[in-house]
C-alpha cells in the first residue's frame, strides 16, 4: 500500500492534508489538479482511509475494517463518481443519484466522502447540479475532485473548491521512485523520461511496451530510402493493431530523437538504441522538426479516409528524405 510520504515530492500539501483528514477537520471540497500520473487519485483514496481508519491519528493502517473496505472500493460511505458504463461523460442523472446519497446518513461513523477522479468528465449540467451542495455542504461531508484539466470545470464550481496542485517529479527523482517500486534501473530511467516525471504514467511502461517501441524505432529508422518503405508498411498492416496508439508511440520516439538532436540528451541516453540513435547522429534538429510535423499530419489523417498504409508512408517518406539529404 502506498503511504503519504511517497507523494510528498508531488504536492506541497500532503502532510497538511493528512493531518486534516485524520482529525476530520477537512474542508468540504477540494480540487486536486495536476498532470496524469502524479498521484491525485492515490492521495484521495489515502485521505479517505485516513478519515475512516479505526486506529487513530497515525493512520491509515491499511488493515482495519474501514481501511480494507476503502481499498476494496466497498466502503458504504466512500462514493466514487464515474460515468455510466459505456458513456464518456458524467451526466446530470449520475450526479442526482450521488447527491441523493449526500443527504442520507452515513452508514458507519459519520464522515461521507465523495471522490470524483475525472472531474472534467462532468458535463456542464452535471457541474451545475453540484453547485448548491458545494455552497451548503452537509456536515462531515467532503468532495475530492481530481483532474488534469481544471479549465474544463466551470468557474463557479472551481471557485468553491480548495485547490491542491500536484506536479511531475524531476526525471531523476521519478526514476528513483520507479526503482523503489520494483523497476530495474534501466527501465526506470527510460520510463521516467518517457512519462516526463509522472510516476503513475511511468508505471504503465512495462517491458513489453518498451520492447514494442524498440522494434518500432528499428523499423522506422531502418528506412534509408523509399525502397525500404513497403517492408515497414507491411509489418504494421494488421487490422487489429491500435493505430492511434502506434502513432502516439512514434510521437514519443521522435520526441526522444529531437531531445538528442537538440543536445538536451546524450546519444547514449536515448531510450531507443535501434535506429533512433543513428538518425539522431546523422540528421540535424531541423529534420527532427519536419519529422514531428509529418507525425502530426499522420495523426490527423488517421480520422480521414486515407489507408493506414498511406498514413504511415507520410512519416516514412519524411525519414527517407532526410536520410537522403544527410549521407554518412
Ligand atoms: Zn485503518
Amino acid at each position: 500500500m502506498p503511504a503519504f510520504k511517497d507523494f510528498e515530492g508531488q504536492s506541497a500539501h500532503i502532510a497538511r492534508l493528512h493531518r486534516e483528514f485524520s482529525a476530520r477537520a477537512f474542508s468540504h471540497a477540494y480540487l486536486f489538479a495536476g498532470p496524469e500520473g502524479t498521484g491525485k487519485r492515490s492521495v484521495a483514496r489515502l485521505l479517505a482511509m485516513a478519515a475512516l481508519c479505526e486506529r487513530g491519528m497515525d493512520g491509515p493502517c491499511g488493515e482495519c475494517g474501514p481501511c480494507r473496505r476503502v481499498l476494496a472500493d466497498t466502503h458504504p460511505d466512500v462514493h466514487t463518481v464515474q460515468p455510466e458504463k459505456g458513456k464518456r461523460d458524467i451526466t446530470v442523472g449520475v450526479m442526482r443519484s450521488v447527491l441523493d446519497e449526500v443527504n442520507v446518513h452515513s452508514f458507519e461513523d459519520g464522515a461521507k466522502i465523495f471522490l470524483i477522479p475525472d472531474a472534467d468528465k462532468m458535463n456542464s449540467q452535471a457541474q451545475n447540479s453540484l453547485l448548491k451542495t458545494l455552497e451548503e455542504p452537509p456536515e462531515n461531508t467532503v468532495f475530492i475532485l481530481s483532474t488534469a484539466r481544471p479549465a474544463a470545470l466551470l468557474p463557479t464550481v472551481r471557485s468553491r473548491l480548495r485547490l491542491v496542485r500536484f506536479h511531475a517529479l524531476e526525471t531523476a527523482a521519478a526514476a528513483k521512485r520507479l526503482e523503489e517500486l520494483g523497476f530495474p534501473a534501466e527501465r526506470a530511467a527510460a520510463a521516467a523520461r518517457l512519462s516526463q516525471g509522472c510516476v503513475g504514467k511511468g508505471l504503465q511502461m512495462d517491458e513489453g511496451m518498451l520492447e514494442r517501441r524498440r522494434q518500432l524505432s528499428a523499423a522506422l529508422f531502418g528506412v534509408h530510402g523509399v525502397e525500404d518503405i513497403p517492408a515497414v508498411t507491411d509489418a504494421y498492416k494488421d487490422e487489429k493493431l491500435d493505430r492511434a496508439q502506434l502513432l502516439s508511440d512514434v510521437e514519443d520516439i521522435v520526441r526522444d530523437v529531437m531531445a538528442a538532436q537538440a543536445g538536451a540528451l546524450k546519444l547514449e541516453e536515448t531510450v531507443y538504441p535501434d535506429g533512433a540513435r543513428d538518425y539522431a547522429a546523422r540528421v540535424p534538429l531541423s529534420g527532427g522538426v519536419k519529422l514531428m510535423g509529418a507525425v502530426q499530419t499522420a495523426q490527423q489523417m488517421l480520422t480521414s479516409h486515407v489507408s493506414f498504409q498511406g498514413v504511415l508512408e507520410t512519416i516514412l517518406l519524411e525519414i527517407a528524405e532526410e536520410y537522403g539529404q544527410w549521407p554518412w
